[in-house]
């Protein structure tokens, strides 16, 4: 193995990989360092991707990549302990290419991507852990597994959310519960005939399906379900900083949200395949770490480029279009032969270009709207209320719509309300 490297990458999850080709692909010598077995061995994500930024680079991915279903149905419940109010849209307007999104399995689908990033001509080295950064005069130069030291002349971190890589060079501050979430997902085999029924979906097609309330028992987070072609990734995500103040432990949430009378039929008869734990950044535009550095540039997870905003959750198209342009950065630094801060910073000022920083914008007040528990507790409960009063019949004169929903309105109190959704139209 060549011991100086154009550029080296650490992680070869989807942000990597997505470096990794384009630097490969114009003849640049590229290194991949993952720390799992394969691209994606530790990754877990039964997750949706939004399409655009892959299709931009491998135009038709979806035809060859390992995609479970595109996603034409989308559902969001506020879940009550016995109770689900649905929003659901099913419509063929989901399924335009590139504006498409696709449920992904991530084991297989970042070995697809590492596999593309390694025909195009980078080395991409499994099984290593990059365990600290090579610093000379100030300046990244390389990096060191093991007894092993490598240099490049910039290294690319895509080492995903606990990016210690970047918290060892004082590029990021270590994590604050506030800012991540924690995932935990199982993976639920059933036949694909068994799914489309009772989905009501037909051939390829797919299934995204958001939960909020009281699957978090009253914390910041949700649940999600997404089918996949034999099998449903069934998950939550709970922001780390209430989990102390529940009664249950996450394992304990996910098992309640399976027996929930929405989620129990669903999952009727299926086999447990495979469960995983991840963290998830949500601290939004506020938390981005610092983004460049002398011979150094950090992408993905690892610079927090994270939106969940309870009806979307988007990590894997903001990772793929942060390493495109980190990559697009180093090429131009290269063409300079200069690659200091000064050089690099064309990344921050390509990404405060793009989609990527003015969507993170856009929501910044997402997070702090999220912390408010009227959103898991009372207002699901006023949904369900307001719909059984609205469906129930038991022969005791019926009240008007009007006067029914400001009995409902009073339990969450009107100035409550108001504020509310004054916050929560803002910060959306
Ligand atoms: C439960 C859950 C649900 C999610 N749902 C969605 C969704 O539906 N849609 C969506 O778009 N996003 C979703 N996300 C977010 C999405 O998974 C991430 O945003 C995305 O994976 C970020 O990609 P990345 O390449 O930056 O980091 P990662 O995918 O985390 O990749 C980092 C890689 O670096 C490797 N690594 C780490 N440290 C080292 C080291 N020191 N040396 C070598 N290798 C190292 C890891 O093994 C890993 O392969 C979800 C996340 C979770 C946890």
């Amino acid at each position: 193995m060549a011991d100086k490297f154009d550029c080296i990458i650490v992680g070869g999850g989807v942000a990597g990989s997505t470096a990794g080709y384009m630097l490969a692909r114009v003849g640049l010598e590229v290194l991949i360092v993952e720390r799992g077995n394969f691209s994606g061995a530790k990754n877990m994500t039964g997750g949706r991707l939004y399409s655009h930024s892959l299709e931009s680079i491998f135009p038709d991915f979806a035809q060859s990549a390992p995609v479970e279903r595109k996603v034409t149905r989308e559902k969001v419940s506020f879940m009550t302990q016995d109770s689900a109010v649905t929003m659901d849209f099913q419509s063929d307007r989901l399924g335009f290419q590139s504006k498409d999104s696709y449920v992904v399995l991530r084991s297989q689908f970042d070995r697809w991507l590492a596999d593309q990033a390694e025909e195009a001509g980078a080395m991409v080295a499994s099984g290593i852990l990059v365990d600290e950064l090579l610093v000379r005069d100030g300046r990244v130069v390389g990096i060191k597994a093991g007894e092993d030291e490598m240099e490049a002349d910039v290294v690319i971190l895509a080492d995903g959310v606990n990016s210690l890589l970047a918290q060892q060079i004082g590029m990021r501050n270590e994590i604050d519960p506030h800012h991540v979430a924690v995932g935990a997902k199982e993976v639920i085999e059933l036949p694909p005939s068994v799914i489309e029924d009772r989905f009501n979906l037909n051939g390829d097609e797919g299934a995204a399906w958001l939960f909020a309330g009281a699957c978090s028992d009253g914390m910041m987070g949700g649940g999600y379900l997404y089918t996949n072609k034999e099998s449903i990734s069934l998950g939550l995500v709970i922001g780390l900083g209430g989990i102390g103040k529940s009664e249950y432990t996450v394992p304990e949430l996910l098992e309640n949200f399976k027996q929930h009378p929405i989620i129990k039929p669903l999952i009727k008869g299926g086999k447990l395949v495979e469960y995983s734990g991840h963290v998830v950044p949500e601290g939004g535009y506020n938390a981005i770490p610092k983004l460049f550095g002398d011979g150094v540039m950090v992408v993905g997870d690892a610079a927090g480029l994270v939106i969940n905003t309870g009806y979307m959750v988007r990590g894997m198209d903001l990772a793929i279009a942060s390493a495109e342009m980190a990559a697009r950065a180093f090429i131009e630094a290269k063409e300079r032969n200069d690659f200091s801060a000064d050089s690099l910073f064309c990344y921050q000022k390509k990404l405060e270009q793009s989609f990527v920083i003015r969507d993170m914008k856009l929501y910044k007040d997402f997070p702090a709207f999220m912390e408010n528990p009227r959103i898991f507790n009372e207002y699901p409960e006023l949904a369900a209320g307001l719909l059984t009063d609205l469906f129930r019949i038991d022969g005791v004169p019926n009240k008007s719509l009007k006067s029914k929903a400001f009995s409902a309105l009073k339990k969450v109190g009107l100035v409550n309300l108001t504020r509310d959704a004054w916050k929560g139209v803002n910060a959306l």
